[in-house]
């Protein structure tokens, strides 16, 4: 995380300018051997999981627990979860708009659960809901239609009036409220702990990991990936590399439409008077949502409006964004001081139309592409990995309609566009 200039420390968000910082990856020149002692690379495995982030971790317990064996995640980082994952949000909801995202969704949230139990906790999962709020007309319409599929699909998500939102969020402005859902069984997650969780679980059962490595090329003929301490042959390569999976297909050839955009958080200090959990709560009609964290509140905002970027400097520029915009419904956030040592911001890798990509190549079939997933990745993680799996062990996958995900919807017309994007 950059440091915060000292001239916005404890400022209110009314009183904030902008500025920003560059951060960029590098990927280095290759060499070749039959194995690294040093850092554990193997010289051959069956499949290579590219990235060790929430994606890559669940493809690789999810292929072990399906007994696929000889399992090897490459992360160029020295341990897992240090990409995107370290730097999300924390939520975790079913209360989107496609049908291939809410079961995605459905199926993760599940087994986030599972995993917090298995773990002791250490998933950090929460059902404190997300509530959803709208001021508009066509705000409405487009709640409701969420709200028909969502329960239609089996979400248990309840449609709120204005007195049944100050019952779940009292400090909620509720004044031209058209509408409102809130559904109990979203809630947060600690990323870092889903991470440790992940990784934990995978090595026990047998995964190997391979950290300080970089990937620098997948190649065919037969398939290998080929990294900074030496070439691996394999029978698949999963490209589960976040933000930079786009540079990864490209070594083979392979054109990805994944773009990434800097999102920024912030953190305020200590707001008196809000006792117990609180929602998650979207403002759909700015795009600003609140939790609490700690003893004040995170403020996040996603600016469709943000251009391409690797650069994940936290941009003072955001807070202007939010003070712009919190006050339509939270305004009672408007005037508490940003934490200085509480703001950060991370990469999202985004399609065109918000939903991920899992898919292989017909020319590469055995370079499986998991990514895209935008704000959403640790809440898809799990059915990630079981949709993988199934392309792995069946050639096909059976327990989701992968069709919505295909590498090469792109270039078709009718695209379904994921809406619920924060
Ligand atoms: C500000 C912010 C808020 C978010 N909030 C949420 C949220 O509330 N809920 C949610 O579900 N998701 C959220 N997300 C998204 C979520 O963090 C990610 O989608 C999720 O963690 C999955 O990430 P990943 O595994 O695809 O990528 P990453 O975590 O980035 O992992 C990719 C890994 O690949 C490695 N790598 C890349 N290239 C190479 C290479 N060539 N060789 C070796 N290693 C390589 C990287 O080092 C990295 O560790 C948020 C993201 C951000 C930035």
């Amino acid at each position: 995380m950059e440091p915060l200039d000292a001239s916005i420390r404890g400022l209110p968000l009314s009183k904030l300018r902008a500025g920003s910082l560059i951060a960029s990856a590098v990927i280095r020149t290759l060499t070749s051997d039959a194995g690294s002692a040093a850092t554990g690379r193997p010289a051959r495995a069956r499949v290579v999981v590219v990235g060790a982030g929430a994606i890559g971790l669940a493809v690789a317990l999810q292929l072990r627990r399906a007994g696929v064996d000889d399992v090897v995640v490459i992360d160029r980082n020295s341990s897992a979860g240090m990409g995107s994952t370290s730097r999300a949000n924390g939520g975790v909801r079913a209360q989107f708009t496609t049908p291939v995202n809410i079961v995605f969704s459905q199926f993760t949230i599940e087994k986030l659960r599972e995993l917090h139990e298995l773990s002791a906790g250490h998933v950090g999962f929460k059902r404190v809901g997300y509530l959803f709020l709208t001021g508009s007309d066509a705000g409405e319409v487009a709640l409701r239609r969420a709200w028909e599929l969502q329960r239609s699909l089996g979400v248990d998500v309840e449609w709120l009036s204005a007195a049944g939102v100050i019952e779940k969020a009292p400090f909620v402005d509720v004044d031209g409220l058209a509408a409102a859902t809130f559904c109990a069984s979203d809630g947060l997650i600690d990323p870092h702990g889903v991470a440790s969780a992940l990784s934990a679980e995978a090595r026990r059962l047998g995964t190997r990991f391979v950290f300080d490595t970089e990937v620098v090329s997948v190649a065919a003929g037969p398939p290998r990936v080929r990294t900074t301490t030496g070439d691996i042959e394999t029978e698949f390569v999963v490209n589960a590399a976040g933000p930079f999976a786009c540079a990864l297909a490209a070594t083979a050839g392979i054109d990805l439409p994944v773009v990434t955009r800097r999102r920024n958080l912030a953190c305020t200090e200590r707001v008196p008077g809000i006792a117990g959990d609180i929602p998650m709560c979207v403002d759909n009609d700015t795009g600003v949502l609140i939790r609490r964290e700690g003893a004040g509140f995170l403020i996040g905002f996603s600016d469709p409006g943000d251009p391409p970027s690797t650069d994940t400097g936290f941009d003072p520029a955001f807070l202007d964004a939010i003070a712009a915009r919190v006050g339509n419904r939270f305004p009672f956030l408007e005037d508490v001081p940003i934490s200085p040592r509480k703001c950060w911001a991370g990469l999202y890798p985004e399609t065109p139309d918000h939903h991920a990509i899992v898919d292989a190549p017909a020319q590469l079939p055995w370079f499986i592409q998991c990514a895209g997933f935008g704000g959403h990745g640790i809440m898809h993680s799990f059915a990630a990995g079981q949709a993988v799996t199934e392309l792995i062990t069946e050639s096909r996958c059976t327990t989701f309609d992968l069709h919505p995900l295909r590498l090469n919807r792109f270039d078709e017309p009718g695209a379904m566009v994921e809406t619920a994007v924060l």
